[in-house]
């Protein structure tokens, strides 16, 4: 299905973002709970590339093993301009039409740790925005998605700029936005505002990471540089070594998060599943977002 479809649908439409898992222990937290994701019947599933040092197989190796157990599920396969010439990247994409891929999220990629400024390898791509052109001018058939950055891209020198790089991505064939993690919802509202007066029509999927720890949290936070209220950060600190409270005050955010999220009209909800699988379908249940009917008639609610 394309995405001109999936988002003209009435009711939100769903995604759920994977990593290849490096490790056994890994590959059995993502299967722990998966089918009962799947029940949830996401309107496409994507997966990471190299985020975290991961190898570029494995991204289409777990898309490949989705593909097979769940045919009907649109599948998108990330991608990064890093380390990749031209060449390579289309063999990339290549292999990923071949597992069954139908959209590629075209992303730059960060820097090597250690290294600040992103350096384009040899004969490769330096901004999203060539990936996009690229992908648009030579594999017409794969849907296009891309990186947008409510709290503004660490490296962009104002919002405003980060607006017209993202404009120009959008320009170039990305056909629909999604979102770096954020918990106030107040920030991106104010981004999809800036967006709509900087002419973008596309839609623009919040990025929701339910917080299943604090431990978590303080990691991703560090990462993503996301701001992460002070009464949210008290409630889980609260719960000191309790794992379990914490997993219950991040769900229970999380739901009051996308619940306010669909009653301001998104136009969908990307969840960083992150292989956590159980906590998403909760979220998923608890706001009867759980089959594609459901949501239709849920949206009619709101
Ligand atoms: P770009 O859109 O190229 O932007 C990068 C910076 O350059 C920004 O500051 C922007 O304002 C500026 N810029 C953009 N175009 C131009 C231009 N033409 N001229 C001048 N300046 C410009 N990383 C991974 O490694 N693997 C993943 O799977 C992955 N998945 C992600 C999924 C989502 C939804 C998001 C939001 C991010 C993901 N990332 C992933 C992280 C991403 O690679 C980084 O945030 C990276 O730093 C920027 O990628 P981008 O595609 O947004 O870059």
């Amino acid at each position: 299905m394309k995405l001109s479809e999936i988002y003209h649908q009435s009711g939100p439409a769903i995604s759920f973002e994977l990593f290849p898992p490096k490790t056994w222990k890994g590959l059995a937290q993502l299967c722990d709970h998966f089918s009962e994701l799947m029940t949830c019947e996401p309107d496409f599933v994507t997966c990471t590339y190299g985020a975290g040092g991961s190898s570029q197989d494995s991204t289409l190796d777990l898309l490949h093993w989705i593909h097979q157990d769940y045919p009907d599920i649109p599948l998108g396969s990330h991608l990064t301009c890093v380390g990749s010439s031209v060449d390579e990247l289309r063999t990339y994409i290549q292999k990923a039409i071949e597992t069954g891929i139908s959209y590629i999220v075209a992303l730059r990629g960060d820097p090597p740790q250690g290294e600040v400024d992103f350096k384009p390898a040899p004969d490769g791509l330096r901004y999203a925005n060539e990936l996009v052109t690229m992908l648009r001018n030579e594999y017409p058939q794969l849907g296009i998605l891309g990186g947008g950055y409510p709290e503004t891209h660490p490296e962009a020198p104002s919002p405003e700029v980060d607006i017209d790089n993202l404009k120009r991505k959008v320009d170039a064939g990305a056909e629909v936005i999604l979102t770096q993690l954020f918990y106030d919802n107040d920030i991106f509202f104010r981004f999809r505002d800036r967006c709509v007066k900087a002419g973008i029509t596309v839609p623009i999927t919040p990025g929701v990471l339910p917080i299943t720890s604090l431990a978590q949290v303080k990691r991703i936070i560090s990462l993503s540089g996301a701001a992460l209220p002070a009464h949210l950060m008290q409630r889980l600190e609260a719960h000191g070594g309790d794992e379990e409270g914490q997993y219950a005050v991040g769900v229970y955010y999380a739901v009051r998060q996308v619940e306010q999220l669909l009653a301001n009209d998104v136009d969908g909800v990307h969840f960083y599943v992150l292989n956590k699988s159980r906590a998403t379908t909760l979220i998923c249940r608890a706001l009867n977002l759980s089959t594609r009917a459901q949501r239709t008639r849920n949206y009619n609610a709101f």
